[in-house]
């Protein structure tokens, strides 16, 4: 066999392993959405599903990939011509990559869309008026829906102070609704940040300010966490 159909052969194999990907992933969306529209108040049926999906595909495929060089490799080995092995390599390294990037693309997206369908069942249970008015005189508070945490609130009507207690979905949306949205929100720095150091901390600004925008009661707890993860010593080894 000469180079070039070595070569075109390899190629034609990878090529195949992406097509593979592909099927799988939109074979995946129909049934995913009829999980989604399934949810009630966590998102936890998506985790899974979406554990199974990536070892189907990033892992097995990956897997697959290298037993495949491994026969090119014996093959190079036979044919006695000249190759650059690294450049054969690289285009399996650059495959493994794309499915990667492609994988994180399919997951924050889903997550988003199942972390909208928790929004709107827990919009949809709380009753704002009772959350929000003074226990004492039926006077508005001024706090928002979302709030994450017990915060005392001084009722400006009759001065008696309440206790403001999130609902348990509440609590459980800072992780399975804001949390998710914030990811979407920086997700292409999510992707540059596997492989960049200054990519990285972009997402780390993204990520957090969403949250600190979304998440006011929090913002100090947020900002801390974003400080600790650009302070952290990865950033200034070289
Ligand atoms: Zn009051």
């Amino acid at each position: 066999m000469s180079s070039e159909q070595l070569t075109a052969r390899w190629e034609t194999f990878l090529g195949k392993l992406k097509d593979r990907f592909n099927e799988i992933i939109s074979h995946a969306e129909a049934p995913m959405d009829d999980i989604i529209s399934g949810l009630q108040y966590d998102t936890v049926a998506i985790h899974n599903v979406l554990t199974g999906l990536k070892n189907q595909t990033v892992q097995q495929l990956s897997q697959k990939g290298q037993e495949g060089w491994s026969k090119m490799q014996a093959e190079m080995l036979k044919s006695l011509r000249f190759f650059s092995q690294d450049k054969e390599y690289q285009k399996l390294m650059d495959l493994i990559q794309w499915m990667t990037d492609e994988f994180t693309r399919f997951e924050v997206k889903t997550f988003a869309k199942a972390a909208r369908k928790v929004l709107e069942n827990v919009k949809a249970h709380i009753d704002e008026k009772k959350l929000h008015r003074c226990t004492q005189c039926g006077a508005e508070l001024p706090i928002k829906i979302f709030s994450f945490v017990a915060v005392n609130i001084k009722c400006d009507s009759c001065g008696s102070v309440n206790t403001y207690q999130p609902d348990d979905r509440i609590r459980a949306m800072e992780y399975y609704v804001i949390n998710h949205l914030a990811e979407e929100h920086a997700l292409e720095e999510k992707i540059k940040g596997e492989k960049d150091k200054e990519a990285r901390k972009e997402y780390y600004r993204k990520y957090y300010g969403y949250l600190i925008e979304n998440v006011p009661d929090k913002k100090e707890f947020y900002e801390r966490d974003l400080n600790e993860r650009l302070n952290n010593p990865y950033f200034h080894q070289l």
